[in-house]
């Protein structure tokens, strides 16, 4: 969602007639959008600030704001903390930035800061998301569209709905007014956007579900052949989004489905309102609607409490799911948060042996699905080339695997088949077939 947030500032920024400068050196406005979910996360960001504050002094007209979750978070205190910074803006007021940078520079912005921080139920979504505002897209090849924002559950560990607010869906004319634009550019795969948009819908005037927006954006927009989604909560995933994955011929095969951890002692502590047993039975389901349908999640090692036997159930839910990837992660106590009120027992050398030895054990599991992919042919859209070599190309499956094939003609922008013929745990190596 940053990366769209981005986007879209960038897009703002263009239409007022900005440039991007070819570097931080010789900018004139640096933004810099943040993210609160770990505390490495923001610690980068307050590293970053001493060359921040080393370009100001050799060039004090240079405008520096922050913007993103540690914007919405930590809000004024920004400009005690950091005083080279002159604009601090939330997750809820993008639309504004614009206005708010051309305000500083030219100096009719009374103090020199400006601090637009908004209440976090945002009711003007549309404006700061849909076609109409902000049509500027990075790539010509993939494209970002925020459906909803915000998240109303409450996992003890987590700040997004202190920094995101509660959950508001996009109308769906919206929605599919950009959908059609990007079929219309060409667009071929498209990441539907939201904290939880298995929730998608929830307080809006129309009777509308994700499941039935996906049915209309498929409707509306035929030529995108792949639409994939990201986030969702395992509570509202369900029997009807699995059998519209399999139906519609644009939603592609691949569930990110946050579980977190395999032990129901942690995942009532965490407050994540679902069990273990819960989760296995949706992933079930899910095998049995998407046979060939591929799999991701995320884990927190070491929440306060976990003990070794938690721990030994989280490795054992890996086994039993056999997720293609998994992104894994130690506990990092967010301020707050109510599970700063746990007591962090679990040692940092003990939160990093479980990361090591979790990570191990998803690599071996990663290693054993792809190089069960050997032999067949598989649909890979071609993203770039590889760093590497030039004449090899990097593309994704509809399951989201990663494809590197050797090839003498661009293949940026194609779809093409293409036989597996070797896996590591994150890559595919194949052949050109079509
Ligand atoms: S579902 Fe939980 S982890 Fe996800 S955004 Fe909401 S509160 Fe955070």
């Amino acid at each position: 969602m940053n990366e769209r947030d981005s986007e879209a500032v960038t897009g703002i920024l263009f239409d007022k007639g900005y440039q991007a400068a070819a570097s931080t050196e010789e900018a004139d406005l640096i933004l810099y959008n943040t993210c609160s979910i770990r505390d490495h996360a923001e610690q980068k960001v307050f590293g970053r600030m001493g060359a921040f504050r080393k370009l100001k002094e050799k060039k004090p007209e240079l405008v520096i704001g922050i913007m993103g979750c540690m914007a919405q978070e930590h809000g004024e205190n920004f400009f005690k903390m950091n005083p080279e910074i002159d604009l601090v803006c939330g997750t809820g007021n993008l639309s504004q930035i614009g206005d708010l940078v051309e305000e500083i520079q030219r100096g009719r912005a009374g103090a020199r800061h400006a601090v637009p921080i908004q209440k976090l139920a945002i009711d003007r979504i549309d404006d700061d998301y849909g076609l109409d505002g902000i049509q500027y897209r990075a790539d010509k090849l993939k494209a970002l569209v925020t459906i909803m924002k915000g998240c109303d559950h409450r996992c003890t560990y987590c700040i997004v709905p202190y920094t995101r607010g509660v959950e508001i869906s996009r109308s769906s004319e919206s929605i599919l007014r950009e959908m059609k634009d990007l079929a219309s550019r060409g667009f071929q795969d498209v990441m539907l956007l939201g904290q939880n948009v298995n929730s998608y819908g929830k307080g809006l005037d129309e009777n509308m579900d994700f499941a039935g927006l996906l049915e209309k954006i498929q409707a509306v927009a035929p030529q995108i052949p792949r639409i994939r989604f990201i986030t969702s909560h395992p509570k509202d995933a369900h029997t009807r989004l699995f059998a519209v994955m399999r139906d519609l011929p644009s939603v592609c095969e691949h569930l990110h489905l946050p579980v977190q951890s395999g032990s129901n002692a942690v995942l009532r502590r965490m407050k994540r309102e679902h069990t273990r047993e819960w989760y296995l039975e949706q992933i079930e389901e899910y095998k049995r609607f998407l046979p060939q349908g591929s799999l991701s999640t995320d884990f927190i090692v070491g929440f306060p409490g976990e003990t070794e036997k938690d721990f030994a159930d989280t490795l054992d839910l890996m086994e039993k799911v056999e997720f293609d990837s998994a992104y894994i992660f130690t506990y990092s106590e967010r301020p707050g948060t109510p599970a700063t009120k746990l007591k962090d027992d679990v040692t940092e050398q003990e939160k990093s042996r479980r990361l090591q030895e979790a990570m191990k054990l998803q690599r071996a599991i990663s290693l054993r699905k792809n190089q069960a992919l050997i032999g067949t042919s598989q649909e890979v859209l071609f993203e770039s080339k590889t760093r590497r070599d030039e004449n090899r190309y990097g593309g994704r499956t509809r399951t989201y695997k990663r494809v590197v094939v050797s090839s003498a003609q661009d293949l940026v922008g194609q779809m093409r088949q293409v036989k597996i013929v070797a896996a590591a745990d994150e890559t595919l190596l194949g052949e050109l077939t079509s």
